[in-house]
């Protein structure tokens, strides 16, 4: 048995060990138990530093996890977009491939709450039938691998399915969704990268919260797949207590670029069953952008997204950096809230835009009119061209 097998042995899971480990009024664990089980491996109970700090808030459950049981279940309607079995078949392009119901730990935010940690409802006895949608839909070229967390399979069964996929000559990219680079760094050994690297290209998705999860375990696990020739990117998600905090955001995004993961995506929590507790406003997401940019490095910048409520997919959000636009100019306010125009050139898809060989005016009289606010300091808009 390797090390993290071991681990995933020795996790807080029974009502008698929630009880006693962590005060929970037994009835109440039972519940829980019921609704969404814990997992709490060693590893990852070692970085709480007291009781209800960010690393317990994802892994510990709450009472309160049982007090929005109206709310949905499946926000992102994966399962009404599931053609067969373990697949859910949303962007033209792109699958998603659910290969086991188990994972590192049973995050409590779990947008999957309703499949994960039961081994009946992601199956692999449904693996076949997905295998052949894939083959069969020509128009798929990303499979993304998830769960559960697929790192949770066996080194020979992961591999297996890995060989399968390479056989299918549209399949150009697989990505792994997985969570055990941050939760169980031990789950990365050289044997796993080595047999991953013979199926390039393949990416890795996973996710850090918040700065405490970047270890030395967690920085080695990032640095063996980026050594392997696999890029790892971050999906975080905004939730309340644990990183609804812009200092906070901005630490975590610039610690991973030092173990070369990527900020891939920066989400608002979903409206799951359960999980409703964690969520907070778009203006907080906001701030915290409006707090990224210009005030680090781009690459430290994640693509802020709402992934919308009735499988509408990810759509991204932005701070208003756009004052005005007209066919002949744009203006913008930058970081500091200074302000600047940019000229709109004329082409096919905007014809009346600024034709330095002809020469035109600019628009002075709409844009001051826009640029008036008290707040904003107009610093390139005097230019008038002939
Ligand atoms: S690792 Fe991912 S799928 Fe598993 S419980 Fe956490 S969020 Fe859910």
């Amino acid at each position: 048995m390797e090390t993290w097998q071991k681990l995933i042995r020795e996790s807080v899971h029974t009502v008698d060990e929630l009880v006693e480990k962590f005060n929970i009024d037994r009835k109440v664990a039972e519940d829980l138990d019921e609704f969404f089980q814990a997992r709490i491996n060693p590893y990852y109970l070692g970085l709480i530093r007291y009781p209800g700090d960010p690393i317990w808030l994802q892994c510990i459950p709450e009472k309160i996890e049982l007090d929005d049981f109206d709310a949905i279940e499946d926000p992102l309607m994966e399962d009404a977009m599931s053609p067969v079995s373990n697949i859910t078949h949303r962007y033209p392009d792109r699958a998603l491939f659910l290969v086991t119901s188990q994972c590192g730990i049973y995050c409590r935010f779990c947008t999957r709450k309703r499949k994960v940690g039961d081994y009946e409802k992601i199956s692999m006895k449904g693996l076949e039938a997905a295998f052949k949608y894939l083959e069969e839909h020509t128009e798929i070229r990303d499979v993304i691998l998830s769960g559960g967390d697929p790192l949770m399979l066996t080194d020979i069964m992961l591999e297996k399915i890995l060989k399968r996929l390479r056989k299918i000559e549209h399949i150009e990219i697989i990505r792994l969704g997985t969570r055990m680079p941050v939760v169980l760094p031990q789950r990365i050994t050289p044997n796993l990268c080595n047999m991953i690297k013979k199926y390039h290209p393949i990416y890795v998705n996973t996710h850090f919260n918040h700065p405490w999860e970047i270890t030395d375990e967690s920085s080695r696990a990032c640095e063996l797949l980026a050594d392997n020739g696999v890029p790892v990117g971050n999906q975080m998600v905004i939730m309340k207590d644990i990183n609804d905090d812009p200092a906070i955001v901005k630490e975590l995004m610039q610690k991973l670029l030092k173990i070369r993961v990527r900020p891939y995506y920066m989400y608002m929590a979903d409206e799951t069953k359960g999980a409703n507790h964690f969520r907070t406003s778009v203006e907080t997401g906001m701030k915290i952008v409006e707090a990224l940019r210009g005030h680090t490095s781009g690459l430290a910048i994640p693509h802020f997204v709402i992934d919308a409520p009735g499988g509408g997919g990810k759509i991204p959000l932005l701070p208003n950096y756009v004052l005005h636009m007209d066919e002949e100019q744009i203006i913008l306010r930058n970081y500091q809230n200074k302000v600047y125009s940019y000229k709109n050139y004329a082409d096919k898809n905007n014809p009346d835009g600024y034709n330095s060989t002809k020469g035109k005016k600019a628009k002075t009289k709409s844009v001051k009119k826009q640029t008036s606010k008290k707040k904003t300091e107009v610093l390139v808009f005097d230019e008038v061209d002939s």
